[in-house]
């Protein structure tokens, strides 16, 4: 289903263009208006999801396999030294268009792209408490 008022729907389903280098039933893969580098790819769903949460079934098992043929193209037609795939998932997560799409960004050894963060750690057995509740909730 998609959402009146959601710009990634209506570039999804074809009622804005968009530079298109994927499409099938479920998903459309376009060249990012802002990219981090030439060739940097968001792969969306056709059906309104606003992120991981709300994505139903069909398109979770369905996203991967199209996310690899992307970068697997991405990267020949590019000839980057390799790709970050990327998904952002709420406003604290850096998620600023509430449409669920995948980032396929090109790298070099050298260049601009910044993703990162500090290395934290876990203190005593705290690590297998936080595995075990997060086990709980599968
Ligand atoms: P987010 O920050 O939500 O993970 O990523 C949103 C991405 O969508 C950004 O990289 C932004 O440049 C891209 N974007 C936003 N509006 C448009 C648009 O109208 N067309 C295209 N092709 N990309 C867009
Ligand atoms: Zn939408």
């Amino acid at each position: 289903m998609k959402k009146e008022d959601c710009i990634f729907c209506k570039i999804a389903n074809g009622e804005i263009p968009s530079a298109t280098v994927y499409e099938d039933e479920l998903f459309r893969g376009i060249l990012d208006i802002a990219p981090a580098a030439r060739g940097h790819v968001i792969l969306l769903p056709k059906n309104h999801a606003a992120d991981v949460f709300e994505l139903p079934e069909e398109e979770a098992q369905r996203v991967f396999p199209a996310v690899k043929k992307i970068a697997a193209a991405v990267k020949q037609a590019t000839g980057c030294a390799g790709v970050n795939i990327l998904q952002n998932n709420g406003e604290s997560a850096g998620q600023t268009v509430f449409h669920f799409h995948v980032h396929v960004i090109p790298r070099e050894e050298e260049d601009t792209v910044k993703i990162g963060w500090k290395t934290g750690a876990y203190e005593g057995n705290s690590s297998s408490q936080m595995a075990e509740r997060i086990r709980e909730k599968l």
